[in-house]
């Protein structure tokens, strides 16, 4: 926790629902006040849309 800032790029985990695209990465715009929760905006467009994700801190480490 703490490492990440505003701004960061990070890689975005796949997700079967949000994200099922690997090797996406995108900046982060938002962390949660526990700095558990990073939503980062993907650099790709999805079906023409900019979009972001909800990322989990904790579960990243499991990759
Ligand atoms: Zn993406």
């Amino acid at each position: 926790m703490g490492d990440v800032k505003i701004g960061d790029h990070m890689k975005i985990p796949v997700h079967s629902i949000f994200h099922q695209e690997a090797g996406h990465s995108g900046k982060v715009v938002y962390i949660s006040e526990d700095g558990n929760i990073v939503t980062v905006k993907c650099d790709r467009k999805h079906g023409g849309k900019t979009v972001a994700f909800n990322i989990q801190l904790e579960e990243e480490e499991e990759y």
